[in-house]
């Protein structure tokens, strides 16, 4: 795969930094000891549907096909081959990991911790 440009690698971290900034404001504003009940109560409402969607919509993507291979990831090589990834793929482990454990986000990529929890450190 040739490297993408600069222009294009920009906007690939504008569209990341706008999901996590976005996840940011969702865990602050939701976050029991930044913010009242009513607020907690109203952003819920209306950020969790979004939450669920994005993540219903990452689980539906990442299906496996008739041969339970997922249909979501691209082609790689695997033991010398093209081929798709076995289900559940990668992907589908991480979400499945984070919804069990979430605090093991933070095991999986440290930095997000400083990022989601800048006035928790200790
Ligand atoms: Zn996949």
């Amino acid at each position: 795969m040739p490297p993408i440009n600069s222009a294009l690698a920009h906007a690939h971290h504008l569209l990341q930094q706008d999901m996590l900034g976005y996840l940011d404001t969702v865990e602050l504003l939701t976050s029991e000891n930044d913010t009242d009940d009513d607020t907690v109560l109203t952003i819920a409402r209306t950020e969790v549907p979004r939450l669920i969607a994005a993540l219903r919509g990452t689980v539906a993507a990442h299906r496996a096909d008739h041969h339970g291979l997922c249909l979501g990831c691209p082609t790689t090589w695997i033991e010398g081959r093209l081929g798709r990834e076995p289900w559940p793929c990668p992907t589908i482990e991480r979400a499945q990991k984070f919804l069990k454990n979430p605090d093991s986000i933070y095991d999986a990529v440290p930095h997000e911790r400083e990022r989601a929890q800048p006035y928790a450190r200790v």
